[in-house]
């Protein structure tokens, strides 16, 4: 079968590669007919041997597929169901799994991440077309009748990492009626963030970015003002919207030094800042604690546990209350991912988020 392939920094390619079995009892294999580019991708497609990864590292951990073969052990999910995976592999049953926290699974792990995987392997990633689960019960998650053909593919898609992760942003950053709330970041998680805001009724959404397509597409979503940070600073809108006291919360869809910094004077005191984003992982934001502790701020966020919000999310999905869809721009067979990657990873206009169709 075809799937990406990291063979350095700075070139993923599309090998042919060979097809995953059952290893274990509670295993699946799925058949994918969506996956996804992450950002977070293209932090391993140019530094992906600083984080560990090898050369012939089969990467992605967003798809959505259907089942083709179980383990005799799996219970919840049949051959022919159409499922979502969530980035993070999870039992479901331990300490933290039931506690909600999927992304702390004593015994869990991700897709396309090898060097993450702490029990057994290998576990490949999703940009292919047939991935293997384990822990098949845990991880996957059946698609809702309605949304269940792969028409659909375009709103459930996000349901693997980025919809979530920004409703994860939105809860930690605990947004509520009347609240002015700033998002910082124009990329598919910051744009879903202003998205997922709408749900809570605040009074503004202030979207920061400096791609003005993307902005765009992010007052489609909810925000309700834009801030193009390459011709403004967003300082001004912030002031008038609260009388000067600053923004009730603040979204760190891109948490850098410099995002952080530009947070903790924009909150005003008494207001929680959440962040999200791999950059910590390039050089991790320095957080002003004597500003903190003077005004009271909360800090909160993290890497999302995809599976516990999946159950609330359905449903708005299903109602078309939340459509997340606008941020997958564009759509290539698998067999073009290289292009799929450079499309990304040059910000293409009009670029937000690439899928693949292994079927194409
Ligand atoms: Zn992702
Ligand atoms: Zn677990």
């Amino acid at each position: 079968m075809k799937g990406i392939v990291f063979e350095g920094n700075g070139t993923m390619t599309v090998a042919t590669v060979p097809d995953p079995t059952i290893m274990g009892p509670g295993d699946a294999i799925v058949r994918v007919t969506k996956a996804g580019i992450c950002g977070s991708d293209l932090h391993i497609l140019n530094h992906g041997e600083a984080f560990g990864f090898e050369h012939g590292c089969r990467i992605g951990h967003e798809f959505v597929g259907v089942v083709e073969e179980v383990g005799a052990a799996v219970r919840t999910i049949t051959v022919g169901d159409k499922v979502c995976a969530p980035f993070w592999i999870s039992c479901g049953e331990c300490h933290f799994c039931t506690k909600g926290l999927h992304t702390s699974c004593l015994i869990g792990g991700s897709f396309g991440f090898q060097t993450f995987w702490p029990v057994e392997g290998p576990v490949q990633g999703g940009q292919s077309e047939f991935v293997r689960v384990p822990m098949a019960d845990g991880t996957l998650d059946r698609v809702p009748e309605s949304l269940a053909a792969d028409s659909h593919d375009h709103t459930v898609l996000p349901m693997t990492d980025v919809l979530p992760t920004a409703y994860h942003a939105v809860r930690c950053a605990d947004v509520r009626p009347g609240d002015n709330v700033v998002v910082v970041g124009d990329g598919a998680v910051g744009l879903l963030a202003a998205h997922a805001c709408t749900l809570f009724d605040p009074n503004s959404v202030i979207l920061c970015g400096h791609h003005p397509d993307r902005l765009k597409i992010g007052a489609h979503l909810g925000a309700t003002h834009t801030v193009d940070t390459r011709a403004d600073g967003a300082e001004h809108t912030i002031a008038t919207l609260s009388d000067g006291f600053g923004a009730d919360r603040i979204i760190l869809a891109i948490a850098s030094p410099e995002t952080m910094s530009f947070a903790m004077e924009q909150i005003q005191p008494g207001g929680t800042i959440s962040w999200v984003g791999m950059e910590v992982f390039l050089g991790a934001p320095v957080i002003p604690w004597d500003q903190a502790f003077l005004k009271n701020i909360t800090i909160s966020g993290g890497v999302a546990p995809v599976k516990h919000y999946l159950p609330e999310l359905w449903p708005l999905l299903e109602s078309g209350r939340l459509d997340p869809s606008p941020v997958l721009t564009h759509d290539l067979p698998l067999s073009e991912g290289t292009e799929g990657y450079a499309v990304m990873s040059s910000r293409q206009e009009g670029s937000v988020k690439v899928a693949l169709s292994p079927g194409a």
